[in-house]
């Protein structure tokens, strides 16, 4: 059953890549495995899944070890300071980098290890209250000063859009996101990519893909829905 969901997101992510004359091979699925056990994820993996999204420090901790070394885990929620010396050298990516003190601890603590850290800047195209994120106007300065950090690698934004009915409603929002990643790639800053656009979950990725999203992040369409009253 998982296997089919994986199948049919990535069937999905296709089409919409046809529709609009992308190339699928542009698209990486993050499959968003938090809150879900082991099991599920290495039933995933055997489906063909290499690449995990997590939101929690603690989760990527007790679970890395207990797939093969081959997977991704790509850090998707927000990050605490105190707990980035954690999974420096375990995410393949961060994707919720969202203020330069974060950046600078991220900088530090890669620098401890040796390691350079891929990371995106996490927008927050829409403006919502609740959520975490840069707002737009505030991200090329942004960019400019994490530029200066050796052991941070730039690959491009991330947002995460409003919860709607109608994944046309974030049409717009993602628009958004592709135009700023264009023009912060137009001016070439050292140290700075902008080949990745994380953007799209399991309501809205088709629309997302449509606008430009290279990396769009599944959960519920792969694992199901998630049963919080379980957390602890
Ligand atoms: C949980 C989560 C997702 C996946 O959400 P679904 O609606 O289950 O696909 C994607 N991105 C982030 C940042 C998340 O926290």
């Amino acid at each position: 059953m998982l296997a089919d969901n994986l199948a049919q997101v990535q069937k999905n992510i296709e089409e919409a890549c046809l529709a609009v004359g992308r190339d699928p091979s542009e698209v990486t699925l993050v499959a968003v495995s938090k809150t879900k056990p082991v099991e599920m994820l290495k039933e995933a993996y055997d489906a063909g899944a290499r690449v995990f999204g997590e939101n929690k420090v603690q989760e990527i901790m007790d679970k890395y070890d207990q797939l093969p070394g081959d997977v991704a885990w790509h850090m998707i929620g927000h990050l605490q300071r105190n707990k980035v010396k954690y999974i420096v050298d375990k995410a393949a990516m961060i994707h919720s980098v969202d203020s330069l003190r974060l950046a600078e601890t991220i900088e530090q603590e890669a620098a401890k290890k040796n390691v350079r850290v891929p990371i995106l800047a996490e927008v927050n195209v829409a403006e919502e209250e609740s959520k975490f994120g840069l707002k737009v106007d505030e991200v090329l300065p942004f960019l400019e000063e994490v530029s200066k950090l050796p052991h941070l690698e730039v690959r491009g934004l991330m947002t995460i859009a409003p919860f709607v009915d109608n994944p046309e409603d974030n049409r717009e929002i993602f628009h958004k996101l592709k135009e700023l990643s264009v023009d912060i790639a137009e001016k070439n800053i050292n140290n700075i990519t902008m080949s990745v656009l994380s953007m799209g979950m399991t309501g809205d990725y088709q629309v997302a893909v449509q606008e430009g999203a290279t990396m769009v992040r599944v959960g519920t369409g792969i694992f199901g829905e998630r049963d919080y009253s379980r957390q602890d």
